[in-house]
Formats: C-alpha cells, structure tokens, sequence
C-alpha cells in the first residue's frame, strides 16, 4: 500500500510518501480502506517527538480516518466486506475496571490511533472492531473524518465531563481550530449563550456562522476578560473552554464565580504560570479530559450524520502531499480540519 511515514522526528521535511507492506488484522481487527484521514495538532507532536518517545518505526501517523470494511481478523462478527465505516481512534484495552465501566479512554493501556500505533496517513489501516461505526449511505468520509477526533474529545470534555446545561454562558477561547469551531456547535446545541474570543475578524466571523453569540476580537483588546464581564452583565461565564493554556490567566478572570475551565490540550505550550487566588477565590473547576468514550463517540457521530453538528473543513490535499498539509496546519492560518484524500 501507500503511506505517509517517517523513520525519524523533525519537520515536516521527514514526512515520506512510499510504499508500506499493507498491515493483516490480527484477531478481533478489521483491515480498513481508507478514503480520507484528517489532520490532528497530535499528528505534528507526534513527528516532532517527545523525550522518552517510543514508536515502531517507521511511524505512520493520523488519528482521524473513514472508508470501507476491506478484510476482518478471526472472531469478527457484525462487519461484513464493503461497509461504510468511521474510526472511533480511541484505543482501550476493553478489559481493565475503566474500560468495563465505560470509561474507555481512562483505560490503563491507553493508545491513540496514530499516535503510538500506526494510523490514518495511509491507504489502509488495522483497527479492533469495536473501535468502528457505521458511516452511512452518502455521507461524505472526508467530512465523516474531520469530525472524529475534534467532535468526541469536544463533547466528552462538555457535556460528559463539564455537565453543560441549557441557560449556561460558555465562552471559548480560539475560534477556528477544530475542537473550538466543535465546541461552539455543541454548546449552541446544548442551549447555552456562546462567547469566542478569537485573533482576527475572518475567524470569529466563522464562529459567528457556527453560532456564537457574542465575538471577541483579541486584537482589538488584549484583556478580553474584561468584554466577558461586560458582556454577561459583570457575572462572568460559567464554562470556559481553554486548550491553549498560557491563556489561563485570563480565564480564570473571565470565570463566572464557581466557574468550570475545560481543557483538553495546551496549543500555547505546556508549560505555564497561574495564580491560585483565583481558583479557590473564585471556587473555579479545572476539569482536564482527553478523547471521550466509546457511548460519547457514537452520541456525537449521530448528530452529525443527521445534520446537527457540521464539521468545518479548511481545504483537502491528496494523501502524497501530506508535507503540504501539516505545514498549513502548523502555519495557523486554516480554518477548520485539513483533509488528506486517499485512493
Ligand atoms: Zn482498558
């Protein structure tokens, strides 16, 4: 088969578009033809490495995927050749306390698709079948693809973990990245009043198409938690969706008092100060999660093939121009998921 894969980390330079020995389901696995994988900041951490960074090499990277049913691994029931399907990158071990209690994204041998295992940026890959959905009739994959990964760790963190109820204030700060653009539709959906802040009018303006109430342009003012008071009549909103991090700071204030502040990644970097009078002060919430689980998935992914929840798509690239792809994503400048089409 074809993949995209790397054998060291670096920039995207490293990325290589080759041939791969197409993997064989082991028992319980599914051998998935890939129509369209999309572009995850984990993909870009993953190429540059971590101290302590195990990989198989070469790693093939991508968590998001969706295509058709292409061979089935002993003991596998319920998927025949052909069917349409959705990857859930999610990977528990399905048998530890966490994953029988539902929680499979607490599981004690966690794995994400692509991350440590290989993944998407290929023609094919292997995944057990638990971790497929149906994706139905006429549905685009590409769309299917983008949502994954941005619309499940989005609904596990907001509704699962963070309980959103309708009436609430949600502000999210960052207005076009996939999790972001998810995570205003879901809150919308949820009946909550959105806020985003956002770095320049083009992307609040696609907030604004997703439906947030209230835009924040951080360019025009660089103490946003100011407009957020003003704008919620000196209260504050109750949840804050914050996965760039050195942004904290301003959360906290921008915090309702017994606010909650959801964070599912650090897009600023990981590493930051904060000022703990405003925790116990203000009796906010850090509430951390990673992914969702296998019910959030299914939950979410229904939503979106009916039409509830729509992922934005920036642009597509076929899968050979991989490089092309991660370089617009870590430029910043797409709005929505980046695509790769395959076969
Ligand atoms: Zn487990």
């Amino acid at each position: 088969m074809k993949a995209v894969l790397f054998y060291r980390h670096g920039d995207a330079e490293v990325l290589e578009y080759s041939d791969f020995p197409t993997p064989e389901p082991a028992a319980g696995e599914v051998l998935v033809g890939l129509k369209a994988a999309a572009l995850n900041r984990l993909d870009i951490w993953t190429r540059q490495g971590w101290p302590g960074i195990k990989l198989e090499y070469p790693h093939i990277p991508g968590a998001d995927g969706a295509g058709e049913v292409a061979a089935l691994g002993e003991g596998v029931s319920g998927w025949s050749v052909g069917d349409r399907v959705v990857i859930n990158a999610n990977l528990g071990c399905g048998s530890c306390p966490a994953c029988l209690a539902g929680w499979d994204n607490r599981c004690r041998d966690w794995h994400l698709l692509g991350e440590t295992v290989r993944g998407t940026y290929a023609e094919y890959v292997c995944v057990p079948a638990l971790n497929l959905y149906p994706l139905p009739a006429g549905f685009d994959p590409r769309a299917a693809a983008a949502a994954g990964l941005v619309f499940h760790t989005a609904w596990h963190s907001l509704i699962r973990r963070a309980g959103l109820r309708p009436g609430e204030t949600v502000l999210v700060v960052g207005a076009s990245g996939g999790v972001n653009t998810a995570s205003i539709q879901i809150a919308k959906l949820a009946g909550a009043t959105v806020l985003v802040v956002g770095s320049n009018a083009e992307k609040l303006a696609l907030a604004g198409r997703l439906g947030a109430d209230h835009l924040i342009d951080r360019s025009q003012e660089e103490n946003w938690s100011r407009l957020v008071f003003q704008l919620t009549g000196r209260r504050g909103a109750d949840v804050v969706v914050d996965n760039v991090g050195t942004s904290f700071p301003l959360s906290f204030r921008a915090a309702a008092k017994g606010g909650r502040i959801l964070t599912v990644g650090n897009s600023g970097g990981p590493k930051f100060e904060i000022d703990n009078r405003f925790i116990f002060g203000k009796h906010l919430s850090i509430i951390g999660s990673t992914m969702g689980t296998k019910s959030d998935f299914s939950t979410v992914m229904d939503l979106i093939f009916s039409g509830k929840l729509e992922p934005v798509i920036d642009c597509s690239y076929p899968l050979y121009q991989a490089r092309m792809a991660q370089e617009r994503l870590e430029s910043g400048e797409q709005m929505g998921k980046i695509i790769l089409e395959i076969g």
